[in-house]
């Protein structure tokens, strides 16, 4: 069975790098009936806090990336770290150093001078006197001195370490008896059964570490696949000014899930030249084999041109759904589909959505300076009020279509085109001359308020003769 894992470090935010890590170890998982689990990592009390831990969870729900089982959290878990500590100093794979600080430091001093590699130098790993007083130790696993590390990663092809420019014997357990990451991660991924460890190729450097914890427990190795960063459209790594790195500011921003989903997966993967892919399709077609060797960049254009993908095809229930976090709620809204399908073909983003909904709903406040200037002729304003009092005197009508059709005839009659009267119906119902299609705005706005909007445009705006 392939078991993967997301194992987040709970500092802030759930970073779209960690986000997309997490789709393809979903994705793998999954796909084989296999088991994808959650793990969050917050040893480090210092810099992990609970909220920041929620907030990864949130933005999980958020992108509807299920989990089996319950979240394993790192720090219930030092009572059972400890115990693989001490298993190891019982086998003698693991000991106990004295070494202080000052003593460290003096070290590390002398082989920067001789440009040497800064390393431990194994001086308490076959020590055998009495322990020096008043200093706690740190226990310190005994790694490969020669020889070398390597694996097959699925991403890279075979990776080497030479233990001696990469391995020391390194610390497994800080004085103060907390296990550190490196020691821990290995640990839970093999009593997570994990089979393909999934992450960013960051954590390269540290897999020979936890080869070497795997192999001094007796535990079998996973196969690791190392996934190139996401740079920004210059190569340098992405920062928040070229797009957001916080998983939820998309949400903010009016992205839908599904954007984000696809064009994170497809940021390092691809199936030939095929840009939009449903779950199911990601699903059958992902493999970790596949991801791209080198770090691919963030196409601000790519995102946009997916959620506008994303929001024409999207179902009207979940539409007004998703406006609902924007303040707009439409659900009880009579021309509520009419409304959806007027924009939805102009919104990017389901913020700019809301905003063109709240424009249409809303009576203007004023009129646009520039399109009141040209469109509204002394001309174009007296059709206007004729079209009002025919308007008035034809009475109720519902229908876009009706509408529509009411407006040709209308137009006909005077010797008129549609151009005539477009613009001002629309800077009447919108405030300026941008809007969807005239008789769609007109038919969700509803025959008497549009009246209104009329008389409100003719009262409002004076001519000069
Ligand atoms: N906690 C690590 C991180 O957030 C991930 C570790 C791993 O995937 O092995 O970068």
């Amino acid at each position: 069975m392939i078991v993967t894992r997301f194992a987040p470090s709970p500092t802030g935010y759930l970073h779209i790098g960690g986000l997309r890590t997490a789709i393809y170890s979903y994705l793998w998982a999954r796909k084989n009936n296999g088991k994808f689990l959650l793990r969050i990592e917050d040893t480090d009390l210092a810099r992990n806090s609970k909220e920041a831990a929620d907030a990864i969870v949130e933005a999980f729900k958020w992108v509807g990336l299920s989990h089996d089982g319950e979240i394993l959290y790192q720090s219930e878990r030092f009572d059972l770290y400890k115990t693989y500590v001490q298993k190891l100093l019982d086998e003698g794979k693991a000991y106990k150093c004295y070494m202080s600080k000052e003593e460290l430091d003096a070290l590390r001093a002398e082989q920067m001078a001789k440009k040497e590699r800064t390393r431990y130098d194994g001086r308490y790993r076959d020590f055998t006197g009495t322990a020096p007083l008043g200093i706690e130790p740190v226990i310190r696993i005994k790694a490969p001195i020669d020889g070398q590390i390597s694996f097959v990663d699925g991403v890279k092809g075979e990776v080497v370490f030479n233990a001696k420019d990469m391995l020391d014997d390194f610390i497994i357990a800080r004085s103060d008896g907390v296990p550190t990451y490196n020691f821990v991660v290995t640990i839970d991924d093999a009593l997570m059964e994990v089979t393909d460890v999934i992450r960013g190729d960051d954590h390269l450097s540290n897999t020979p570490k936890q080869i070497v914890v795997y192999n001094a427990l007796g535990f079998s190795v996973p196969r690791f696949h190392h996934v190139p960063m996401i740079l920004n459209p210059e190569g340098k790594k992405l920062s928040k000014r070229d797009g957001a790195t916080d998983v939820m500011e998309y949400q903010k921003e009016g992205y839908l899930p599904e954007t984000l989903l696809n064009f994170l997966i497809r940021l390092g993967w691809s199936h030939g030249d095929q840009e939009i892919f449903s779950l199911q399709e990601m699903q059958e077609w992902f493999d970790p084999t596949d991801i791209n060797k080198s770090a691919s960049a963030y196409n601000k254009e790519k995102l946009l041109w997916l959620n506008a993908h994303y929001i024409k095809t999207m179902p009207y229930e979940r539409i007004i759904e998703e406006l609902k976090y924007f303040g707009v709620d439409i659900g009880l809204h009579v021309r509520k589909e009419v409304l959806v399908d007027a924009i939805r073909d102009r919104a990017k983003t389901l913020k700019e959505f809301a905003s063109q909904v709240q424009q249409i709903l809303d009576a203007p406040q004023s009129y646009d300076e520039k399109a009141v200037e040209k469109f509204l002729t002394k001309e174009a304003m007296a059709v206007l009020e004729d079209y009002l009092a025919v308007l008035i005197a034809k009475g109720m009508m519902s229908e876009a279509s009706e509408f529509e059709e009411f407006t040709k005839a209308f137009l006909e009659e005077k010797g008129l085109k549609l151009k005539d009267i477009a613009q001002s119906l629309r800077i009447a119902m919108v405030g300026n001359s941008v809007s969807p299609s005239v008789f769609e705005v007109l038919s969700i706005v509803g025959y008497n308020e549009v009246i209104k909007r009329i008389q409100n445009l003719i009262q409002g705006v004076r001519v000069e003769s």
